[in-house]
């Protein structure tokens, strides 16, 4: 087990109007109990607004729980959001935001700290840029890259586990293909946990050992995804999985 949790809540107050005045209050984690095994692929999925990004956050501390309790196993920690955009400070080199994680946990004291360079460089091969990357900055690059760029940032650190918090949403069709293959692949040879939560069943089939399938927030069903696809029990996982097209 490396994160646990046991009927964990969380609300937020509705807030309606200029004079911000409390219209009532969201559950959006309402009672979720959960364990994650060491080395499995967790997947997280249901439609927006059901609660994932904040059950994220409260696994990964950034949000406190109103109730309930969470474990979690290690202290090595990542995170992968959806838009590198975003997430990528824009006037950093790509060299910088990789080391960055190092040079915080004191890897990097010193003059640039001794192996630092190498370390970079084996965390741009392992998601397949150009050591040339370094020098540039976010802007110059795809939408695919810089998320490439945002994993090195994560694997760089040497993670126990992820959250991959819609890890492909922002990008195109054929590039989700190859972000998801290389997350896979990087797990696999790193034996990293993943809870990965997406609202695409399709992706969250293609990465997941196990899923949960969560609505307003609760879990309204977990299971193998073997089981999940083939024997559906609950109606909304019925309705979710009749909503896609099987393309994978
Ligand atoms: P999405 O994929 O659209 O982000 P989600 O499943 O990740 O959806 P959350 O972002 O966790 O859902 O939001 C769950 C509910 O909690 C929503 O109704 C959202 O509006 C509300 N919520 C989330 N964060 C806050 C906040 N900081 N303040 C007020 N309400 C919030």
């Amino acid at each position: 087990m490396i994160v646990k949790l046991d009927n964990v809540k969380k609300h937020f107050p509705i807030e309606r109007g200029f004079l911000k005045r409390a219209a009532g209050i969201v559950n959006a984690v309402d009672g979720v109990s959960l364990e994650l095994a060491s080395d499995e692929v967790f997947g997280l999925v249901g439609e927006s607004g059901c609660g994932k990004t904040t059950l994220g956050k409260l696994i990964l501390g950034i949000l406190k729980p109103d109730s309930g309790r969470i474990e979690v196993a290690t202290k090595k920690i990542q995170v992968i959001f959806q838009d590198p955009q975003a997430s990528l400070d824009p006037k950093m080199k790509v060299f910088d935001i990789i080391a960055e994680g190092l040079i915080v946990k004191g890897a990097g004291r010193g003059p640039r700290g001794a192996g630092l360079k190498e370390k970079v460089e084996e965390a741009l091969e392992l998601v397949r840029l150009p050591k040339s990357a370094s020098n540039k900055y976010p802007h110059q690059f795809s939408g695919g890259e810089r998320q490439r760029i945002a994993i090195a940032r994560a694997v760089i650190t040497d993670p126990e586990f992820i959250v991959c918090d819609e890890p492909v949403s922002s990008l195109d069709v054929t590039v989700q293909m190859q972000i998801l293959k290389l997350l896979k692949d990087i797990r696999e040879r790193l034996s990293i946990t993943y809870l990965f939560i997406s609202h695409d069943l399709r992706v969250i089939k293609f990465m997941s050992d196990r899923i949960a399938v969560m609505k307003d927030g609760r879990i309204v069903e977990q299971g193998t995804t073997q089981d999940i696809y083939s024997n559906p029990v609950n109606d909304y996982t019925k309705l979710l999985l009749a909503s896609i097209p099987d393309i994978l």
